[in-house]
């Protein structure tokens, strides 16, 4: 009776935040309602755990997610909401037609609720905060009238999926003890993961890191933190970026796969090793798939040793297989390695000899420890000026005398102090490969101090400019993805930068490009740069919603960064050299554009078109923009030498 299925699919729910900080997972889960209840399950319809069940009495609002510009970091782009007691469940449906269904299936289903809400929130609650209003607690009233059923009446139920439809998972039977009461938040079993990196433990509470080593996470404090165990027992805080999880899928514990090497990278990892049978195997451009570069110098006639980018392909049938050569099935990649590592079966050479990424030193960490944003002054010494900017100079520096940071001294009546210093906890912990890391401030004193990740090769802009001429277009086009990737994190995160640009971009040594500075125009007190007017305001970097309203947005940064790949092909070239701020205002709002850089192939040129839409919400995303350039990475001909 009650327990008939109503409706089920397999959809993806984020985790609910227990702790306000603790990261989102987005788990595949068969969903099933009942009159009674709705219900999600772990596993296939065959093998499946109850995971948890909500009462449909308990639920007061039900409602499709505005996305509101945001990235949606799963592969199921249409997210809704139930709210019940004082919880948010979010819902990621596969299409906009089954999202509709599940809302209106639902809707139908609590429409003589007592509690449905009035208000209700439209958006995500994300990070401690409501993406809609900004409210920062996770009980603040709604801040949009809720019409439970305006949607119902105004628009007829469609029916009930038929059977047949094969693509939908046969319900999974019902658990009979219905008045079960099982908890809402999943996993019991213990997460075990293993050190990608050494992490030597910077203060008491913190927990060494050994590569390899395996650790039981006993609590996620923060996206960055995590409470761990190791084998003696001992706990404390480490770094998450430091470790990965333990699954069976996973290649990371591999010698011969790279995680973040890109095509070019792997070029120049093979060639530098220059052996016979070379081999990487890296992430493709396509997510969740892999290529094997592979080295030989065989047969290449007069040519000189090749290299040779294999994809691994999978089959469609489940269990899926793996391939290279399709007469050569496998269950996991690493028995497809272990195979052609004696037998070329098809390829250029055997796979001889496993390459690794060189840089074996951990990642920057989200501060020095857990919840340490106050650095204290005395254990920083100074070293030589780096350079100087709006806020002051930039020195090289030393903490606790082993680890180099940027430390910028922020010149008196430069920058609203206060403001800043209260953000740069928040901006801690923003965290990503391709950002340059704030490690601290040094707050309780005048001048203060903001401590960074030091990047050894300084300014993009500077670093473009004095090597013009020497540059590969791969090795340009690996700097654009690099800023690219930095600013979909940001994205993701619903942090606007304002001021992207290549000179606020730095290199390491390692030639990685992090984009830096982020979100920093807020806190300049100057009116010569923050005045749309001002001879310091970027407007040549500026999409006309800017230099018109001063409204920002990630699709301003988009705009932004079509400019600073202007820079990039153009190595360092000032945009609009010949035009003053005022004529390029005019120039833009007529409907002229950059012109196309020499060393910009048609195709780079269009995605830099692409970024200049004088709608904000054609232009792409940045998670777009990184498929985009990955795309023409691939394509043969693009190469770092
Ligand atoms: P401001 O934010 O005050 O305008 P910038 O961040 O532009 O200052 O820094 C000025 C210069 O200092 C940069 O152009 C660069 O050469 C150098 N610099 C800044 N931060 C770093 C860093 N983290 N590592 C290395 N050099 C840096």
């Amino acid at each position: 009776m009650s327990a008939d299925p109503l409706l089920q699919e397999t959809l993806i729910k984020r985790s609910q935040q227990k702790k306000r900080t603790s990261p989102l997972n987005y788990k595949e889960r068969v969903f099933v309602l009942t009159k009674t209840r709705l219900t999600y399950y772990e596993g296939k319809p065959e093998k499946k755990f109850k995971r948890g069940s909500v009462e449909l009495s308990r639920i007061k609002c039900v409602e499709i997610v505005k996305i509101g510009g945001g990235n949606i970091p799963c592969q199921n782009k249409y997210p809704f909401q139930v709210v019940y007691d004082t919880n948010t469940l979010y819902v990621f449906a596969p299409s906009q037609k089954s999202r509709t269904l599940w809302v209106l299936m639902l809707k139908n289903e609590i429409q003589h609720n007592a509690g449905v809400l009035l208000k209700f929130h439209p958006q995500f609650w994300l990070e401690g905060l409501w993406l809609c209003c900004r409210q920062a607690g996770k009980q603040a009233p709604g801040c949009e009238e809720y019409n439970l059923l305006g949607d119902i009446s105004r628009k007829p139920l469609p029916p009930i999926p038929e059977q047949e439809n094969t693509r939908r998972p046969r319900p999974p039977p019902v658990p009979q003890d219905e008045d079960e009461e099982d908890d809402e938040e999943e996993e019991q079993e213990e997460e075990v993961v293993v050190a990608l990196y050494d992490f030597p433990g910077m203060e008491p509470h913190d927990l060494k890191l050994v590569c390899g080593g395996e650790y039981v996470i006993l609590e996620k404090c923060d996206v960055n933190w995590f409470r761990a165990r190791n084998e003696y027992g001992e706990e404390g805080y480490i770094p998450s970026n430091y470790v990965t999880e333990k699954t069976s899928g996973n290649l990371v514990e591999f010698a011969w796969y790279s995680k973040g090497v890109n095509r070019n990278m792997a070029e120049e990892l093979l060639r530098k090793e220059d052996k016979e049978g070379a081999f990487i195997v890296r992430d493709s451009s396509h997510p969740s798939t892999y290529t094997v570069s592979l080295y030989t110098k065989a047969g290449s006639g007069e040519g000189g040793p090749m290299i040779k980018h294999y994809h691994i392909k999978e089959t469609q049938c489940t269990p899926k297989k793996f391939y290279l050569a399709e007469k050569h099935l496998f269950s996991s990649i690493p028995e497809l390695i272990e195979y052609h590592s004696h037998n070329g079966a098809g390829l250029a050479a055997r796979l001889r000899y496993p390459v690794g990424k060189q840089d074996k030193s951990g990642p920057s960490t989200a501060g020095f420890s857990y919840e340490m944003w106050e650095i204290n002054p005395s254990e920083l010494t100074f070293m030589k000026e780096l350079g100087s900017g709006q806020y002051g100079q930039v020195r090289l520096g030393m903490w606790r005398s082993q680890h180099k940071v940027a430390i910028k001294a922020i010149k008196e009546g430069a920058m609203y102090e206060e403001d800043f210093i209260e953000e740069a906890k928040l901006m801690m912990k923003l965290s990503h490969p391709k950002l340059v890391q704030l490690y601290g401030v040094c707050s309780q004193q005048r001048p203060i101090y903001i401590v960074t990740e030091f990047m050894q090769q300084g300014c993009m802009v500077n670093y473009l400019r004095q090597r013009r001429g020497s540059f590969s277009l791969g090795s340009l086009l690996d700097m654009c993805l690099d800023v690219c990737e930095g600013m979909e994190y940001l994205e993701a995160n619903s942090f606007i930068h304002r001021d992207l640009a290549a000179r606020n971009c730095l290199m390491n040594d390692a030639m990685v490009v992090k984009v830096s500075d982020f979100g920093m125009a807020r806190y300049v007190l100057d009116n010569q740069y923050t005045s749309t007017k001002g001879a310091k305001f970027p407007v040549k970097w500026s999409p006309p919603e800017v230099f018109n309203y001063c409204k920002f947005s990630s699709k301003s940064d988009v705009w932004s960064y079509g400019v600073l790949m202007w820079e990039v092909f153009t190595e360092g070239q000032m945009p609009f050299d010949q035009s003053l701020n005022h004529e390029v205002v005019a120039m833009v709002t007529n409907g002229h554009r950059l012109f196309r850089p020499k060393m910009a192939t048609a195709a780079l040129y269009d995605i830099m078109q692409l970024c200049w839409n004088n709608r904000p919400e054609e232009r792409p995303s940045f998670s777009e923009l990184c498929l985009k350039l990955s795309d023409v990475l691939e394509d043969d001909g693009f190469s770092s030498s």
